[in-house]
């Protein structure tokens, strides 16, 4: 494939975006960037540090004064807070539950930004979060907005804590995920929504492997 591109995925939390970016950029020989894991690295060292997560004043000083380092691969990316690495850490439940409330915050918001801007400068690049069609990457060649049923992403959830030990009801991760999603979705700086020209996916009845299909049949046809 000859022009570099820049693939930009959003969605709400659990629709497998990272899953189905990771897969897409290792096909394409692309950077993967998951903006995801800066917003929990950002809420680990606030709570690591003790810092109210919505003081605004005290997440400045935070983000000046720690040094969060992402190294970003094709197979996924490390997330380092100073010497620390916390790749495994920041998928604990205690993050998932704090982490929108520091990313409605202005200043998190904007040096994450700046910093996701900069590593997609590099070349090309898969994308995941909320506001990378929108706001991040709004000139992105592709665009695509995954959606899945509550009840499935509280299944896809369910099963991968299954697996790392973690024991929360589905129901009760049901109601995070409607709640991360109506916090992310309605704050008033770059909340999740569709881009205009982005493609919706609905991934409830599809495979990864389906979805990754698809997303790279849009690709084909643009390139
Ligand atoms: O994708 P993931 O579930 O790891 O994202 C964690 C949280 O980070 C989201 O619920 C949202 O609050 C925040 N986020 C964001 N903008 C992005 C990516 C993630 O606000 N581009």
């Amino acid at each position: 494939m000859g022009k570099l591109l820049q693939v930009a995925i959003d969605g709400p939390a659990s629709a497998g975006k990272s899953t189905v970016a990771k897969l897409v950029a290792h096909k394409l020989n692309y950077i993967y960037c998951d903006t995801g894991a800066m917003y929990r690295a950002v809420t680990w060292a606030a709570i690591h540090d003790g810092i109210r997560l919505d003081d605004e004043k005290s997440l400045r000083v935070l983000l000046h004064s720690i040094n969060i380092r992402f190294i970003p691969s094709a197979t996924g990316q490390r997330v380092f807070v100073n010497k620390k690495e916390v790749t495994e850490e920041i998928r604990m439940p205690e993050i998932s539950n704090n982490v929108s409330t520091v990313a409605a915050q202005v200043p998190v918001r904007k040096s994450l930004t700046d910093l996701q801007q900069e590593i997609a400068n590099a070349g090309g690049i898969v994308m995941d979060g909320r506001d990378i069609g929108t706001t991040v990457l709004p000139d992105a060649e592709i665009k695509i907005f995954m959606v899945a049923s509550v009840r499935e992403r509280a299944l896809r959830r369910y099963k991968e804590n299954i697996e790392k030990g973690i024991q929360t009801p589905l129901e009760v991760l049901e109601q995070e995920i409607e709640e991360r999603d109506r916090k992310d979705s309605t704050r008033t700086i770059s909340p999740l929504s569709k881009a205009a020209d982005a493609v919706q996916l609905d991934t409830t009845n599809l495979t990864i492997e389906q979805v990754v299909n698809k997303i790279m049949e849009i690709i084909e046809k643009k390139a």
